[in-house]
């Protein structure tokens, strides 16, 4: 059931994050109100939202909360209660539905899915014990990974085996439960695209972006990607081809390994806004929370074009401080802090977009102030 929710009503958001507060900015500039779930008080999202509603995530009572109060209900991080999406999938109206959810928690799901569209994955399988990492090792190579199907990010959950004698040290992460074993591959770029996808079935996608990791957390993302014009096309392709086959409604943040043959395999998929699209901000007609909240309430995509070149680097817990004493005095650096108190390092507590004519001289730039050290 299509339907359209007229700006004034209120956009219920489980998860309180930054991607929820985000997403609550651009909601609040068209005039929606915005309620938000989640178990803190005072969160990124919380701070902005018309109702907070404080409840664990599995609390159906709270969920209840929610629903009364929402006119559509979307989410700001795919890690939510099965259970609870489908009960308010059910009883309102989310328009994403609870599938790509599903999908999206479990790696061995998501894998299958972007198999069942017709795209590449890096050699993998699933491991429930040391005899079955041992006989998977064996056909896989080295050196491999090994990922908790559930519950990872940020690299958080994943054990690379560089070589056999590797192998036992990987048994405490068997022990949390179900995992896949990759292969590592020696990537040339990761890349980006995401994906938006309208209640009505229009599709429209931002320009590639390309993502440089340190530690498994993005710290850079650089647009245009320095590939060639075929590798954007094949890239923005391959994301609409999984959106497509996926039934995406709302957003979807789609990570790519690029090998140096030209070769692209999906590394994995978010459901959601994603930390590689905060680039679109400022360097876009249309952001990527502007064009979430239009394709769930059931407005016409906007322009997603790109009008300046750009690079969006994240401020984690260990770069704040240099970032709030250096980067108010850059004028073609947009700065955007989530609100969060406790800067822990490697926690993300923001991010700033640095804006010009290519990306070649602002990376330089970024170099010589010297706040990211790589
Ligand atoms: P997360 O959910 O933590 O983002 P990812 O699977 O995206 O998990 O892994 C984080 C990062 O680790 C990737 O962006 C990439 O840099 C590196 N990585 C993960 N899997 C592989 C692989 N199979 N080969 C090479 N690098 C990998
Ligand atoms: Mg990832």
């Amino acid at each position: 059931m299509v339907k359209h929710i007229e700006p004034g009503k209120t956009i219920g958001i489980i998860g309180g994050g930054q991607l929820g507060r985000m997403m609550a900015i651009a909601a609040k500039q068209m005039g929606y109100r915005i309620a938000v779930l989640d178990p803190t008080p005072d969160s990124p999202t919380g701070q902005l939202a018309d109702v907070e509603i404080v409840a664990a995530y599995h609390d159906i009572e709270a969920a209840q909360r929610l629903l009364e109060v929402s006119d559509v209900i979307t989410y700001e991080f795919e890690s939510i209660d099965v259970g609870v999406c489908e009960y308010l999938v059910e009883n309102g109206y989310v328009p994403q539905g609870s599938e790509l959810i599903r999908i999206s928690q479990d790696r061995a799901f998501e894998k299958k899915a972007i198999t069942d569209s017709g795209c590449n994955v890096v050699a993998y399988d699933l491991i429930h014990n040391i005899e079955d990492l041992k006989r998977a090792s064996e056909h896989i190579g080295f050196p491999c990974v090994l990922k908790t199907r559930r519950g990872g990010y940020d690299g958080k959950g994943q054990f690379i085996i560089r070589e056999k004698s590797d192998l036992m040290n990987a048994v405490d992460l068997i022990d949390h439960g179900p995992c896949i074993l990759e292969r590592f591959l020696p990537f040339e770029k990761e890349l980006s695209v995401i994906v938006n996808r309208s209640v009505n079935g229009e599709m429209v996608s931002f320009p590639v972006s390309e993502n440089i990791h340190v530690d498994h957390i993005l710290l850079q993302s650089i647009v245009p990607a320095r590939i060639v014009p075929l590798i954007a096309e094949k890239a923005k392709q391959m994301a609409e081809q999984l959106a497509e086959s996926m039934e995406l409604v709302g957003t979807l943040g789609v990570e790519m390994f690029l090998t140096d043959d030209g070769e692209i395999y999906i590394n994995e998929v978010a459901p959601r806004p994603h930390n590689s699209g905060h680039y679109t901000l400022d360097a876009c007609v249309t952001n990527q929370f502007e064009q979430h909240i239009r394709a769930i309430t059931g407005m016409t995509l906007a322009n997603p074009d790109q009008h300046s070149a750009v690079v969006m680097m994240n401020v984690l817990g260990e770069h704040l401080d240099a970032v709030k004493m250096s980067i108010p005095n850059v004028p073609n650096a947009k700065l955007h802090l989530y609100g969060k108190q406790d800067a822990k390092p490697k926690r993300k507590m923001g991010h700033v977009n640095f804006i010009g004519e290519n990306t070649k001289g602002i990376i330089q730039q970024i170099k010589d102030i010297g706040i990211w050290r790589q």
